[in-house]
């Protein structure tokens, strides 16, 4: 590689070893060979004549059919150990093999542009792609890696004969690191699907949901490395090491053998799962809560195992986007239970599906608007097409949290008024298990995300509805400032320590102690898993924070070190 080509942040580069820096997403360490996503594939483009299109056209439907005739086993295969079933890819695979106007298309630009087929079928499959990748739709953008898939085993189909075609199909390796231009929720199910040992990503949209759902798969994770795709190479071998925030391509042995024995050494048997949870202190000896995030329900482990005080917000969205299935109220009450009784009587908040924005769902596309961030999205989306999914889940929850500490957060509340409608609601729900003699809680706390400016400047009267509040400043400061959380074109505005937002900050703790509610009030954004701005929100009077598990103990040691008697008199954001 031409060294002056290489991007300002590579730290140093051997004959066959780059490493290259970049900012952790979720820390570990994954050794594997590297997949790059939304890469280009390799076709051979030749004109033909005139008189070779109908055989170019046919050796074309006999590479569909050849595909078509492998295509369950190519699935099974390619996708063996995956949390989706493979019948959904399937599904998606078999409606484009069988999309007669795509062939048809295809068919065309051999015969009117003299294209051999291979070249063919890139042309009209990268204009999908490229429409697809445009959607601000996760489900649409997910499917552009389906296309690529079938377009490689079409490609390779026509340069082999029948009999031999299942020898070239593409094989998955044992260990694989996902490489991204992109930082998409859609890429990182990816890596969830195919057990992905760590995801490197170019992209910087470190608060956006593909970022949170990567800490929430514990999956080692960098972003924000420049020139990644520039250096790496499908099936060369890598070192992800998010612990130093540092990319190995082509490492040398002697850095691997370094890694294996680093890795070895992280993986040592941690606390023990049942260990009491460990409470926080700082250094004048104020208590702070801490308690965890989590995206599915294997995750309460983690939370043992890092011994927080409980979950302070159970995004159960994404058990939904990972499966692209809703569970029955039956199956909803068999994880909540699973994840109380795990809990073993630490308080664990679940949120009510927040749909929408980037969180889509395939059946519910139509219903997220134009502008899905400012759509409908959370509550909005169950108030307007959804009740009875709403009712489901506040049912299994009830009815799970029999004997248990439980908390219900509403996503997306805007107004006092939507409070309001979802406790007419839940007084609904209870009724109605109350007449079907099911037995439930009574006790479980209702509460509202602060996530939207209007609700931050109501917090007064919210409260007055409530049980609890859970602040989300990843919603709350792009809706504050006007920018997409995910776009990074837009990112120097989300600046968590802008004076604007924390004077939104401080006025909504400010109004919370004044009607002595401070303790119900929690950060849960990303913000309060950042070591280096917990003492900033401590000094702002936040005593109870949410955080992704994997920070605990940077979080707890950055609560440990600060003296609020010391700094309070900077506090202040006039
Ligand atoms: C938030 O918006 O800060 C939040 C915690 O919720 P999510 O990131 O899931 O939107
Ligand atoms: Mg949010």
């Amino acid at each position: 590689m031409d060294e002056k080509a290489l991007p300002k942040d590579t730290v140093s580069e051997s004959a066959k070893e780059i490493r290259l820096k970049g900012v952790t997403i979720c820390p570990g360490i994954g050794i594997g060979h590297i997949r790059i996503l939304d890469r280009e594939i390799y076709i051979s483009r030749k004109r033909i004549t005139s008189d070779q299109v109908e055989s170019e056209q046919q050796r074309y439907s006999e590479a569909v059919k050849t595909v078509s005739d492998h295509l369950y086993e190519h699935i099974k295969e390619a996708h063996a150990g995956s949390s989706l079933s493979a019948s959904l890819i399937l599904k998606n695979h078999e409606a484009m093999l069988t999309d007669g106007q795509f062939h048809d298309a295809v068919r065309s630009r051999i015969s009117a542009e003299y294209k051999n087929a291979a070249w063919a079928i890139e042309v009209e499959a990268q204009q999908i792609i490229t429409g697809l990748e445009a959607s601000r739709s996760p489900y649409l953008k997910s499917r552009a890696e389906d296309i690529r898939d079938l377009v490689e085993s079409i490609v390779d189909a026509l340069s082999s004969r029948p009999e031999t075609y299942k020898k070239v199909l593409p094989q998955r390796r044992e260990s694989e690191v996902l490489i991204s231009g992109n930082l998409f929720p859609s890429s990182v199910m990816e890596a969830r699907r195919f057990r992905s040992v760590a995801f490197v990503t170019e992209s910087a949209v470190l608060s956006s949901h593909a970022a949170i759902l990567l800490k929430g798969f514990g999956i080692p994770a960098i972003g924000g490395v420049k020139g990644l795709r520039e250096s790496a190479v499908d099936g060369d071998r890598v070192i992800v090491d998010a612990i130093n925030s540092v990319v190995i391509i082509r490492p040398k042995p002697e850095t691997v053998q370094e890694y294996i024995t680093l890795k070895r050494e992280l993986e040592t048997p941690e606390a023990l799962p049942l260990s009491p949870p460990i409470g926080s202190r700082t250094k004048d000896g104020v208590d702070v809560r801490l308690m965890a995030n989590i995206n599915n329900p294997d995750q309460i482990q983690l939370v043992l195992r890092n011994r927080l005080e409980g979950v302070g917000l159970f995004r159960t969205e994404f058990f939904v986007l990972e499966t692209e299935s809703f569970p029955t109220e039956k199956e909803q009450y068999d994880i909540y239970h699973r994840v109380f009784t795990a809990a073993g009587g630490r308080r664990v908040v679940i949120r009510t599906f927040d749909i929408g924005g980037d969180k889509e769902i395939v059946d519910f596309r139509y219903c997220t608007g134009q502008n899905p961030a400012l759509g409908v999205r959370g509550v909005r989306r169950h108030f307007l097409h959804r009740p009875e999914e709403l009712r489901a889940q506040l049912r299994a929850i009830l009815r799970a949290a029999v004997g248990f500490p439980v908390g219900i957060l509403l996503p997306m509340i805007t107004t006092v008024d939507d409070i309001r409608e979802v406790k007419r609601l839940f007084q609904n729900v209870k009724e109605e298990l109350h007449a079907r003699n099911d037995t439930f809680s009574a006790d479980v706390q209702l509460g509202a995300m602060i996530e939207v400016p209007a609700a931050a400047i109501s917090i007064s009267d919210i409260l007055a509805e409530v049980d609890f509040v859970n602040v989300g400043t990843n919603d709350l400061l792009q809706y504050f400032v006007a920018a997409d959380r995910d776009n990074e074109a837009v990112l120097k505005y989300e600046d968590f320590e802008s004076r604007a937002f924390l004077w939104l900050l401080q006025f909504i703790i400010e109004r919370t102690a004044e009607s002595g509610k401070e303790k119900d009030v929690t950060i849960c954004g990303e913000i309060a898993s950042h070591p280096q701005l917990v003492p900033l929100l401590l000094g702002l009077g936040y005593r109870s924070l949410s955080i992704t598990p994997t920070a605990a103990q940077s979080v707890r040691d950055a609560i440990a070190n600060t003296d609020l008697h010391a700094s309070s008199s900077d506090r202040v954001v006039g």
